[in-house]
């Protein structure tokens, strides 16, 4: 039976122990498998492959996205890894040109040193998309909303694109959550996932996980996933399962309180530029109407006539918000992305795309709007 998405995020993947009846998923804190006789066992050989904790959570993953089959890694970066390790050199990979930094280091640092080329594209253009495919392309990697300056990809568009010209299509599905957007419903072969922001939704744990539909490509990437190693333990598998079982309450919350920052900055004479998809003046406004159920809780601003000294001062004065790389969890978080999370991307490169000096991201949570609102006035005094 088709369940709704609340019923999936409290129940996906989970039943209740058949040994004791414990109502919640145990943490399987093992590494091996009792076996019978040499093959004959339960499913499980050894936890590297395959743990009780963790298929809980990749069935979990799996229904959320309206997937058939769930990966969960060691971390978001574990993910990529795994899907990268499907090409050859002499493979070219279409990707975004505002990406999240970490993507861009392992595309640029790791995987370009190997033979593999990365074309980075304006994403929210379907016909620079089309423009740049070439006869070795043979993935396409994007971010919608992207990070920080939450452009939109038309993921329903790209994807008859890539049907059309047999190349692998992947989502990192990060931003929006499944919550709000689900790219396998809209085209997508693979959605990717930096678990430890909105999935896991409380800064405990960092994770990664790819959901899929065709069982041969998972197949294929269980085997490098096997075979390499990313696996993320039973514990963190627990918390994400627990943590999930409140996404939908949380994202309605993020959502909220996003509107009303937004709302707040819009008109603030210290705000010279402010990105949010929910602004009818936002170019991905109605794609992001199109295909996510609300706009999400990350804002970014760009301060007016900040150098980065007194950037830093104004984000150094927070007392709700926390400066602090990542996004997603139910605490307000701020972000300078030019010195942290977008740090590894040339200054000439990222300024191309608005990463400025004078540009902070916010991740608003779930605290109560009007003393995330005092808190923002404060600091830009
Ligand atoms: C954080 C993040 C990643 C990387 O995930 P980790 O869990 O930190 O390895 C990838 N993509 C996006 C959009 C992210 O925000």
């Amino acid at each position: 039976m088709a369940y709704k998405f609340a019923t999936k995020a409290i129940h996906a993947g989970q039943q209740a122990d058949p040994t004791t009846g414990a109502v919640m998923t145990p943490i399987y804190q093992t590494s091996t498998y009792q076996q019978k006789a040499p093959g004959d066992h339960k499913g499980f050989e050894y936890s590297r492959g395959t743990n009780p904790t963790r298929k809980a959570l990749e069935d979990c993953l799996a229904a959320l996205e309206n997937g058939q089959h769930g990966l969960a890694f060691s971390s978001g970066m574990a993910a990529t890894d795994c899907v990268l390790r499907l090409l050859k050199p002499g493979d070219e990979v279409l990707t975004g040109d505002d990406l999240y930094g970490g993507s861009y280091r392992i595309f640029t640092k790791v995987y370009e040193p190997l033979g593999i080329k990365f074309v980075f594209v304006n994403t929210s253009d379907v016909d620079a998309v089309r423009a740049a495919i070439t006869a070795n392309t043979k993935l396409i990697w994007l971010e919608t909303p992207t990070n920080p300056t939450l452009k939109l990809a038309d993921i329903e568009a790209i994807g008859k694109i890539a049907k059309e010209k047999h190349i692998l299509y992947a989502v990192d599905n990060t931003f929006a959550s499944p919550y709000l957007q689900n790219p396998l419903d809209l085209g997508a072969d693979i959605v990717m996932h930096s678990v430890t922001k909105y999935l896991g939704g409380h800064s405990d744990v960092v994770m990664g996980a790819l959901i899929m539909n065709d069982e041969q490509l998972y197949k294929n990437l269980w085997f490098y996933y096997n075979a390499c190693g990313g696996t993320p333990g039973p514990q963190d598998a627990f918390l994400v399962l627990r943590g999930i079982k409140t996404l939908h309450l949380r994202m309605k919350a993020h959502c909220e309180n996003g509107r009303k920052v937004a709302e707040f900055l819009k008109d603030h004479p210290k705000v010279e530029k402010i990105y949010w998809p929910g602004f009818t003046d936002h170019p991905g406004h109605e794609v992001a109407k199109k295909q996510m159920k609300d706009f999400g809780g990350m804002v970014s601003i760009v301060l007016k006539g900040a150098d980065l000294q007194e950037t830093f001062r104004i984000a150094s004065q927070f007392k709700v918000f926390t400066l602090a790389e990542s996004l997603g969890g139910v605490e307000s978080l701020i972000n300078h992305p030019a010195t942290m999370t977008h740090g590894s991307i040339p200054k000439e490169t990222r300024e191309k795309v608005g990463v400025v000096d004078n540009l902070l991201r916010l991740s608003v949570g779930i605290e109560d709007a009007d003393d995330l609102i005092a808190d923002l006035e404060q600091a830009l005094a």
